[in-house]
């Protein structure tokens, strides 16, 4: 999520409104003309597309807590701040999936399978597709990240209409996430925009992270 403390929230209403008349039908349709089958390769698990951070919310990561007996630590990290307060805290809005020195996810397994498949975040159950929100645009766009698998092979109707629904279940589960959030959200007037190239690599600092139940400070965290 690019964060926008000015965001209002009805807006976030107005798009929530528009993310449930998703229609699932239409947007099977535009899936099956995409052409696309997982060839299981596992790069987008790896970091050799460019950035594969999995976002992860609460109640997904509660779930792989629950499930795989885990610590909310050994889930997830703060995502990079993209504020900072007058007392040198660092803000940031998003938990994303931990990953290993190498950028490969933590739950990617040697033989290219997923640990924790039954309970991955939205991010994997729908990769490559996302909905995306232009602006004056009133349904959200079917955009797709790369991704060996387009043109790979075709979606059945029953799989494009379940990769829809998918779609849709995320973007509704996204837009009230962050009006959860905003409700919650407050002192950010004298926050500063942070550059990822202005944190110091190494250095373990204090990080608020806002989501959908507040404000959750970790200390000592340690880079990014
Ligand atoms: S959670 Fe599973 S599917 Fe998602 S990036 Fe990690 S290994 Fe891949």
């Amino acid at each position: 999520m690019e964060f926008n403390t000015t965001h209002p929230i009805n807006n976030n209403y107005l798009l929530l409104s528009r993310a449930e008349d998703v229609h699932v039908s239409m947007l099977a349709r535009q899936l099956m003309d995409v052409d696309f089958e997982c060839t299981g390769c596992g790069e987008c698990c790896r970091s050799h597309l460019g950035d594969n951070s999995v976002i992860v919310f609460p109640d997904e990561i509660q779930l792989i807590m629950e499930t795989q007996k885990l610590g909310w630590n050994e889930i997830c990290r703060p995502s990079t701040p993209q504020f900072m307060d007058s007392s040198g805290t660092f803000h940031s809005f998003e938990w994303e999936l931990i990953k290993h020195s190498s950028g490969t996810c933590k739950f990617l397994q040697e033989n290219c399978t997923c640990s924790i498949y039954d309970y991955r975040p939205w991010i994997c159950r729908t990769y490559p597709f996302y909905l995306v929100f232009e602006y004056a645009q009133i349904t959200p766009l079917l955009s797709i990240s790369e991704c060996e698998g387009v043109g790979a092979g075709s979606f059945s109707k029953e799989s494009a209409i379940e990769m829809a629904t998918l779609l849709k279940e995320r973007i509704i589960s996204e837009v009230k996430e962050e009006i959860q959030l905003l409700e919650h959200l407050n002192g950010y007037e004298d926050w500063v925009l942070v550059r990822n190239d202005s944190i110091e690599k190494g250095v373990k600092t204090d990080v608020a992270v806002h989501d959908s139940r507040g404000l959750i400070l970790v200390s000592g965290h340690d880079k990014w």
